[in-house]
C-alpha cells in the first residue's frame, strides 16, 4: 500500500473527512476485516448480508486503524463518509493505480469461465522472477477484492496480476476502469454462471469486456483453442497473441504428455524459440493456463527461456484444487473442492484418469448455478465420468442424484459401484467402509455444497 493521508483518502472518493487529522497518514492495509486489523490501517466498513462493518468502527480503532472510509461517522475513529463504501473503494484503488501505472506499473489482467485462479497464480509466480510482483490471494477477482488487490501494491511493485470475474455483462468493464491493464488475458468461455448470464454467447460478451479495454500499444492474449475466446480479436485495438495446442497458436504447447502423478510436461513454442516445461501442477488442463500465463509473461518482457524455467518451478498457490494427498494407509485424496462447473469437472475426471490407481473413485455434488440445463448436464456428467473411467461414483446430495442415474445407465453398477447418499455424512460412512489401498478418490462439487469439508474428513481418516 502506497502512504496516504486521510485528506487524500477524501479527496479520491469524493467522501468528506468527520473528525480526526487530515494529515494523518495511512501506512498499512486498506481491509474490510476489523479482526485483522494492525496499526496504520485503513478500515473500509461495509455492510454485508451477516454484519454490517460499521459495527466495528470502535474495534478497528482500537486495534490502531488511522481511520475508515463508511456511510456514517462514529465517534470511535475518523472516518471519511461515503455514499457507498464499495464504490469508494473502487474510486480510491482507481486513484492509487492511476498514480502507480503513472510511475511505470504494468498491470496483467485476466478472465474466463474456469482456470483464473490457477493461471494468475502461475502468472504471479512467472513475473516474480522478473520483477516484484503483486498478485491477489484466494480468488479476489470482484469489485471489493480488486480494488484490495490494487491497494496492496506500492512504489515498489513492478508487476500487478489482477484476477477479474463477472456474473453478468458490465462487471469487467468496470473492472478495468478501477485499474486499466495493459496486458488482458482471456482462459475460456464455459459454463460457469450460465444460469445467471442466459448463454455463453452472452457470457464470451461480457469477458471479452477486457480485451476491449486493452491500450492500442497493449496486448490481447486469447486461447486459440476456444473459438469463443479467438472470435474476441476484432474486439480489441491491442495487439493479439494467440495460445494454444495448434500450429497456428503464436505461443503454442507441442508434445504434452502427462507424467504418472497427471502432471504434464510440453515443449514451449514461442518467438521461434523452443523449451521444455515440466508443470507442478496437477492435470492436463494446466496446459491452457500455462501458455496463457506464459504468453502473459513473455507480453510483458520475458523471454521464452526465462518463461519455461518459471513454469517448470510453480507450485499451486490456493487451496482446494486438485490437491493431491496420499493417506498413510495407501488411498489418494484428490481435493478439488474449490468449485465446479460442467468444464472444471471434465478437466478434473481427466486428471483422475491420469493418476495411476486399483479404483478411480468420483465422489461428486452438485454443480450450482447453471440454470434450465441443470438436470441434463448433471446426467451429462455421469455418462462422461464412466466413459472417462471413473470405477467408482458416490453423488453426494439431491441435487447431485442426476450424476448416479446417469453412471448405472451408462454401466455402472447400481448401489455398488454407481451410489447416492444424502448428504457429506452419509458420504464420510459409506466411503470409510468402501475405501481401499490403491483407491484414487476425487472430490468435487460447487462451493456451495462445502464438499472440501469431506476431502478433508477423508484425510483425517487415513
Ligand atoms: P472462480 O470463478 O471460482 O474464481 P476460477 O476461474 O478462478 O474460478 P480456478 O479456481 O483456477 O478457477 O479453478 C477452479 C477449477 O477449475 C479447478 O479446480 C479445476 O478443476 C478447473 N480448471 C482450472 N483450469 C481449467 C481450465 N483451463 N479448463 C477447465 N477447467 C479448469
Ligand atoms: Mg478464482
Amino acid at each position: 500500500m502506497i502512504r496516504l493521508t486521510l485528506a487524500e483518502v477524501a479527496e479520491l472518493t469524493g467522501g468528506t473527512l468527520t473528525g480526526g487529522d487530515p494529515g494523518a497518514t495511512v501506512t498499512g492495509a486498506v481491509t474490510l476485516d476489523s479482526r485483522t486489523v494492525a496499526p496504520g490501517d485503513l478500515f473500509v466498513a461495509v455492510a454485508g448480508e451477516r454484519v454490517d462493518g460499521h459495527d466495528f468502527l470502535a474495534a478497528a480503532g482500537a486495534a490502531g486503524a488511522v481511520g475508515a472510509l463508511g456511510a456514517r461517522p462514529d465517534p470511535a475513529l475518523p472516518c471519511v463518509v461515503v455514499d457507498d463504501p464499495v464504490v469508494a473503494l473502487g474510486r480510491l484503488a482507481a486513484g492509487v493505480h492511476a498514480r502507480l501505472t503513472a510511475a511505470g506499473l504494468r498491470t496483467l489482467a485476466l478472465t474466463g469461465s474456469s482456470g483464473k485462479t490457477s493461471t494468475k497464480d502461475l502468472l504471479g509466480q512467472v513475473l516474480a522472477g522478473a520483477g516484484a510482483t503483486v498478485s491477489p490471494p484466494g480468488s479476489y477477482n470482484n469489485d471489493i477484492g480488486l480494488p484490495l488487490t490494487v491497494l496492496s501494491a506500492d512504489e515498489d511493485t513492478r508487476y500487478l496480476v489482477l484476477e477479474m470475474g463477472a456474473r453478468g455483462p458490465g462487471h469487467i468493464a468496470a473492472l478495468c476502469r478501477i485499474a486499466p491493464p495493459q496486458i488482458g488475458v482471456v482462459l475460456n468461455v464455459g459454463s460457469a454462471h450460465l444460469g445467471e448470464f442466459g448463454s455463453a454467447e452472452v457470457i464470451a460478451q461480457a469477458k471479452g469486456e477486457l480485451v476491449e479495454a486493452l491500450p492500442e500499444d497493449g496486448t490481447a492474449v486469447l486461447n486459440a483453442d476456444d473459438p469463443r475466446v479467438l472470435g474476441m480479436a476484432p474486439r480489441t485495438r491491442a495487439h493479439v497473441v494467440t495460445t494454444g495446442r495448434g500450429t497456428d497458436a503464436d505461443v503454442r504447447a507441442t508434445d504434452v504428455a502427462l507424467d504418472d502423478s497427471a502432471r504434464a510436461r510440453f515443449t514451449l513454442v514461442a518467438g521461434g524459440e523452443e523449451h521444455a516445461v515440466a508443470l507442478r501442477v496437477v492435470g492436463e488442463h494446466q496446459v491452457a493456463n500455462a501458455l496463457s500465463a506464459g504468453a502473459a509473461a513473455l507480453a510483458a518482457g520475458m523471454t521464452p527461456a526465462d518463461v519455461a524455467t518459471a513454469l517448470s518451478a510453480a507450485g499451486a498457490r490456493s487451496r482446494w484444487r486438485m490437491e493431491v494427498t496420499r493417506r498413510a494407509d495407501g488411498v489418494t485424496v484428490v481435493n478439488d473442492a474449490y468449485n465446479a462447473n460442467p468444464e472444471s469437472m471434465r478437466a478434473a475426471l481427466a486428471a483422475l484418469a491420469g493418476l495411476p490407481a486399483t479404483r478411480r473413485v468420483a465422489v461428486l455434488g452438485a454443480m450450482a448455478e447453471l440454470g434450465p440445463d441443470a438436470e441434463d448436464e448433471h446426467r451429462r456428467l455421469g455418462a462422461d465420468a464412466v466413459a472417462a473411467g471413473v470405477d467408482v461414483i458416490v453423488a453426494v446430495g439431491r441435487d447431485a442424484v442426476g450424476i448416479a442415474e446417469a453412471a448405472v445407465t451408462a454401466g455402472l453398477g447400481a448401489g455398488e459401484e454407481s451410489m447416492h447418499v444424502p448428504d457429506r455424512a452419509a458420504a464420510r460412512e459409506l466411503l470409510a467402509r468402501e475405501l481401499r489401498p490403491g483407491d484414487v478418490v476425487l472430490v468435487k462439487a460447487s462451493r456451495s455444497y462445502g464438499l472440501e469439508l469431506l476431502a478433508a474428513d477423508l484425510l483425517d481418516e487415513g
